[in-house]
Formats: C-alpha cells, sequence, structure tokens
C-alpha cells in the first residue's frame, strides 16, 4: 500500500506517521506531497472554529472514497493543551481511516506511547473514578475493551502493591548499569559488551563506578534522601567476579541502609554467569530478588540468537538459587523469536511450569533499528501478526491458569504485532522497582554505562533524563563531571 498524503499535514507528519506504522506492512509507505497529481490521495483538513478542534479526511484511494470526520471541544486556550488536542484528534479520525481502508483494528486505538498504565493512573488522579478513566479510554483514545480491562487489572494491583504509589516523589530508587554480558545476544540494544575480551576495561569501569556511587552515596547521606528500591540491571551484572560483586554491594551498602530499601533486584538474566559463590554473596547481602532469563527453552532458537548457554543450564541454575533459598525469582520470555511458533512457546511454559518462578515477563520481540537482528532481518524466519496475537492469547490465559496476574507493562516501538511485554507475578512477588520505573512516579537515579537517571521533580508535572555514556570507555573517562552534573540537577529538584 502506498498512500499520497495531501493537506494540512505538515505540523502533524509525526502522529500522520506514528499511527499509519501500526498498520504498516512490510513494502507500504507514506508520501506527504501537496504537489502530487496522483489520484490515489489521502487529503488532511483541520480547523478550530467556535470552540471546536475538527478533523476531516478524504480517502481516493483505488475504488474506496470516503470520509472521516471528527470534531472535539477545545476545553483549555493554552497553546500546549490546544495542540496535543489537535494531534488526539487528527491521530482519531487517521486511525479510523486506516482501519476501514485496511479492515484491520487495533486494540490499543490511538495509544502509541510506551507507558499506557501511566495515562490511566494520570486519569485517575483526574476523575477518581475507573469508571470515568475507562470510559474516557474507550471514547476519546478508541481502545478496546480487552486492552481498557487489562490496563484497569493492572493499575488497580499496582496499587494494592504500593498503596503509596502517589506520594513517592521525595523518596528516589536507584538504578545500577553493569554493561557486561557474556556475549551480544542478536535482538539486544542494551549496553552490553562481550566481558572475556574486555578484563582491562572492566577494571577501569569498576572504578569509575565506585567513584560514582561515592558521589551520590554522599548526596543520598546529605540530602537524608530515602531510597525506595534499588535494581542492578545493563548487561548482566552477574557477569562480574563474585570479588567485584561483592566490592560493589559493599560500596553501595556504605551509603545506603539496605534494611530501609523495600526491595532489591539483581538481574541474573544470563544462566551461563550464575554460580554458587555470587549467588551466596547476594544472599549475604540481603538481595532476595533476582531474574534468571531463558527467553525460550528450545536450544535450537538460543543458539541462533546467540545466548550461547543451555537450556539445561538455565535448569541447573535456577535449581541452584533454589537450593541457596533465593525466594523471589522471575523469568523472562520472548514471543516470536526466529523460528519460534506456538509449539515452542507452549514448551517454554511447560518448563516454567516445572520450575514456578515467581514472577514471569513475557516480552514481544521488538525490532530495535540498532540489533544485528533488525540490521539482518532476512536472515531471520519471524512468524506473522496473527500468529503471535495467539502465542500472547496463549500466554494471557496460561499465566491466568498458573496464578499469575499482570502488574506492569509496557509498549516499544517496532514490536511485532504492536503488542505489548507484560509481567506477571504471583501474589505478592511484584517488583516494585518495575512498577515505579514504569509509571514514573519518582526519581531514578542512574548509575553505571548506559543508566539513565530520571529525574521526577517532587513540585512539577515536568519529568527529565540523564543518560549516562553508554560506552564504557566514555563514561569512565567522564564519570566524575557528569556525576557532579548530575547532583546540580538533583538539587535543583530537591532542594532549592
Ligand atoms: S543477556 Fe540481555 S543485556 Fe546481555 S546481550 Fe543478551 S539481551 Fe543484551
Amino acid at each position: 500500500m502506498k498512500l499520497i498524503i495531501k493537506g494540512e499535514y505538515e505540523l502533524y507528519k509525526r502522529e500522520i506517521e506514528l499511527i499509519f506504522n501500526l498498520f504498516k506492512e512490510e513494502d507500504d509507505e507514506i508520501i506527504f506531497n501537496n504537489q502530487s497529481d496522483d489520484k490515489n490521495t489521502i487529503n488532511f483538513l483541520y480547523q478550530i472554529k467556535d470552540g471546536f478542534v475538527q478533523t476531516d479526511v478524504e480517502v481516493n484511494v483505488d475504488e474506496k472514497h470516503f470520509f472521516v470526520s471528527h470534531k472535539r471541544k477545545l476545553t483549555d486556550t493554552n497553546d500546549k493543551t490546544k495542540k496535543k488536542l489537535i494531534k488526539q484528534v487528527i491521530s482519531f479520525v487517521w486511525l479510523q481511516t486506516l482501519e476501514r481502508l485496511t479492515g484491520k483494528k487495533h486494540d490499543w486505538g490511538i495509544l502509541t506511547g510506551i507507558r499506557p498504565t501511566k495515562l490511566y493512573h494520570k486519569l485517575l488522579v483526574q476523575t477518581k473514578s475507573y469508571d470515568k478513566v475507562n470510559e474516557i479510554l474507550k471514547r476519546d483514545y478508541l481502545l478496546k475493551q480487552n486492552k481498557i480491562l487489562l490496563l484497569q487489572e493492572i493499575v488497580k494491583r499496582q496499587l494494592s502493591v504500593i498503596p503509596d504509589l502517589y506520594s513517592l516523589k521525595n523518596e528516589v530508587s536507584i538504578y545500577i548499569g553493569i554493561p557486561y554480558c557474556p556475549t551480544k545476544c542478536s535482538y539486544c540494544t542494551f549496553p552490553a559488551y562481550a566481558i572475556n575480551r574486555k578484563q582491562g576495561a572492566v577494571l577501569d569501569f569498576l572504578q569509575a563506578l565506585h567513584l560514582e556511587i561515592d558521589l551520590i552515596g554522599k548526596w543520598l547521606k546529605e540530602s537524608n534522601k530515602k531510597v525506595t528500591t534499588i535494581y542492578f540491571g545493563g548487561g548482566t551484572p552477574t557477569s562480574l567476579s563474585p570479588n567485584q560483586l561483592n566490592d560493589i554491594l559493599k560500596k553501595l551498602a556504605y551509603w545506603v541502609d539496605f534494611h530501609t530499601v523495600r526491595e532489591i533486584t539483581v538481574e541474573a538474566g544470563r544462566p551461563d554467569t550464575i554460580s554458587k559463590e555470587k549467588l551466596a554473596i547476594l544472599k549475604k547481602w540481603g538481595i532476595k530478588r533476582i531474574s534468571i532469563n531463558p527467553q525460550t527453552f528450545s536450544q535450537r532458537t538460543l543458539d541462533i540468537i546467540g545466548r550461547k548457554h543451555t537450556v539445561e543450564e538455565t535448569i541447573e541454575k535456577f535449581m541452584l538459587a533454589r537450593k541457596l533459598q533465593i525466594n523471589n525469582i522471575n523469568m523472562d520470555l520472548i514471543i516470536g523469536l526466529p523460528g519460534e511458533t506456538l509449539v515452542e512457546l507452549i514448551n517454554s511454559l511447560n518448563q516454567i511450569e516445572k520450575l514456578n518462578p515467581e514472577s514471569l515477563t513475557i516480552h514481544t520481540l521488538a525490532f530495535k533499528r540498532a540489533s544485528y537482528i533488525t540490521k539482518n532481518r532476512g536472515e531471520f524466519e519471524i512468524i506473522n501478526r496473527d500468529e503471535i496475537v495467539k502465542m500472547m492469547e496463549y500466554s494471557r490465559n496460561w499465566t491466568k491458569e498458573h496464578g499469575y496476574s499482570p502488574y506492569y507493562l509496557y509498549r516499544q516501538k517496532n514490536m511485532l504485532g504492536n503488542l505489548e511485554n507484560i509481567g506477571y507475578s504471583k501474589e505478592n512477588n511484584e517488583s516494585l522497582y518495575n512498577i515505579i520505573s514504569m509509571e514514573e512516579v519518582q526519581t531514578i537515579i542512574g548509575l553505571g554505562s548506559g543508566a539513565v537517571s530520571k529525574l521526577v521533580p517532587p513540585n512539577s508535572e515536568t519529568t527529565s533524563r540523564i543518560p549516562n555514556p553508554k560506552e564504557p570507555k566514555v563514561y569512565t573517562e567522564n564519570v566524575k563531571e557528569l556525576t557532579i552534573k548530575k547532583i546540580k540537577e538533583l538539587n535543583k529538584i530537591f532542594l532549592e
């Protein structure tokens, strides 16, 4: 499908493209061209008149000729609100146009952002009524009932697990990024460098990280900041040696009293990085939650995606963690990995059933621009959208039947089937960090390579981000000045 867009599109190209991407198949494209004399065109018009924003779309494509129109009352004359409303109305009309043109339906309506639950929370604070929020999502955002109920279930659960979710802004959480893994998985765009070839660089990185922990730790202490949660991610933190892991935890524990932190998680995603010594160190420092990520229990797929560990190793390391009484383990699976169908998913879920982890995060494969799999898409056998939807539905039903409920959700650009990633857990085993981070309810201070600090000021709605360099060498060389800058920004939002 090639669509020529004409009319008043100039200011809203991005919205038009975002909605188009929901429907886009491999060779589809849109071309913005008011000069085109092609007969197959889509014409956009919008106007603000008598306190209403109105958008009209006229479609003349092949044998299809129709007109879609929508108008909405302007409740605020502030420029920002006005622009936001115009964007919404354009997206609304455009989605309906494309649904009619292609015959496809999109359950997420005009929501293209990554945090639909954040919008739900915002509307809930405004309206104080689940019914009203559901009505708004259906009426203004065209969400289908299944997604509305999913969001409602998640939001209710989050508020029962963290009753003070809306008043955590004076505390902070900490994220520590360790940018190393044994090898790079083909779908990965995280800062993850193969650790074995980098021993010298690892030592430099660790020195820089210790410095950053000291500077931020001192700030936390001096400003009397309470830490709600701590999360070690990356990369795979357990790629480090037992001593290196121990030293980081010791350094952090010097500044932060772990007993007052509600949750500490360490990603041990790659089973080939887990050892008895490392798990014992985590236990020693009181870490109760880890994540061991099989992604799939098919050896063939693991080999294709370059994970270089075996299915047996995943099971063996999981049992080892259990033996050491680590009682809150998450496992990640990815739907839509190359060559996989419902058969492989069922096999993976059968294995999960035997292991019985406390939480299970089900991702849909995302084609991120920088990943190997995206750059070489032709090399991989990927199933179609309908199959993916079936697999997602299967996993939803499976989790329900096995006592797992959804507690956080996010979407990514270029996800297979325009679906979502969902974190499920057994009761009282939700990851608090995941909820806090996804809903952006408090500042998260990111330390280490590629870690992004998200600043959520206690007295304003405007959030901002401060990314640390992804490349360990750049991070190492600049850590001191970057951290001093970060502390200045933290002071601005908390102390001034
Ligand atoms: S284990 Fe995770 S962080 Fe490491 S390369 Fe694979 S996907 Fe990336």
